[in-house]
């Protein structure tokens, strides 16, 4: 184990653009539930049942519907991010760590102090209205004491959407991310094991280069084959501390 965090530590000293990509593996461990993970929502009520609900169509069509299932099973109450988010946001401070690019929608990476973060599945502290020439932005709050089940934007009446990405709709910021990951030196994976497109695909396409893939992840991914460091934790912000206090 240490040899390994030595060896990760030497790989980011030595590299000018190292970027992160995380995945639900880092927020569990702040608290929030996995949606794939054993007791997630995809489990309990099934994947293709959740997605029947959370895609754009069904927003559109049945807002009610939408909103109702959303509120009991997409949001939760604010949760402080955890030691893991905090050491990316250090080693930002430190230059060591050049962006991050994250699958989780919880906003905690921003919450730690993390500047360049690319959310590509959206943010689900943010609501926006779905009018185009209004685009009015609203947190959580207004939501959560709006009157009615779907809320309506206070300046021009349309409906509000989280924005967050949902089945059916693009990921945000997808050139941005996909350059990112391609344009590392070091590409380090965390907590996410490489199942979800497209940005299981950038990270393959980046696997195929000469440049440094470092994976730590409870568990197996589908590219430890190609990392040059794989590490298996379950406890990411002690290693990540370990590696910030080297750098
Ligand atoms: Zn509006």
């Amino acid at each position: 184990m240490d040899r390994k965090i030595e060896r990760i530590v030497e790989l980011m000293i030595r590299s000018k653009n190292t970027i992160a990509v995380t995945g639900a593996g880092i927020s569990t461990e702040a608290g929030i539930p996995d949606f794939r993970g054993e007791n997630g929502i995809y489990r309990k009520l099934g994947e293709n049942n959740v997605m029947k609900i959370i895609n754009i169509d069904s927003f559109y069509k049945n807002p009610d519907k939408f909103y109702s299932f959303y509120r009991e099973h997409f949001m939760f109450p604010p949760v402080e991010p955890s030691k893991a988010h905090y050491m990316l946001a250090d080693m930002e401070k430190k230059g060591r760590l050049h962006g991050i690019v994250t699958q989780n929608i919880d906003n905690l990476h921003q919450k730690a102090g993390s500047k360049k973060v690319i959310p590509i599945h959206g943010n689900s502290e943010r609501f926006v209205c779905t009018k185009r020439s209004c685009r009015h932005v609203y947190d959580r709050d207004y939501i959560l004491n709006y009157p009615g089940t779907v809320p309506l934007c206070s300046s021009c009446g349309s409906v509000i959407k989280p924005d967050v990405v949902l089945f059916g709709e693009h990921i945000h910021n997808y050139i941005d991310a996909r350059d990112s990951i391609l344009r590392a030196q070091v590409l380090i994976v965390i907590g996410s094991s490489l199942t979800v497109y497209p940005l299981a695909g950038f990270v393959k396409e980046f696997s195929t280069f000469t440049q440094d893939l470092v994976i730590i992840n409870k568990g197996r991914t589908e590219l430890d084959h190609a990392a040059t460091v794989k590490l298996d934790t379950g406890n990411t912000g002690d290693v990540l501390e370990k590696i910030c206090g080297s750098l």
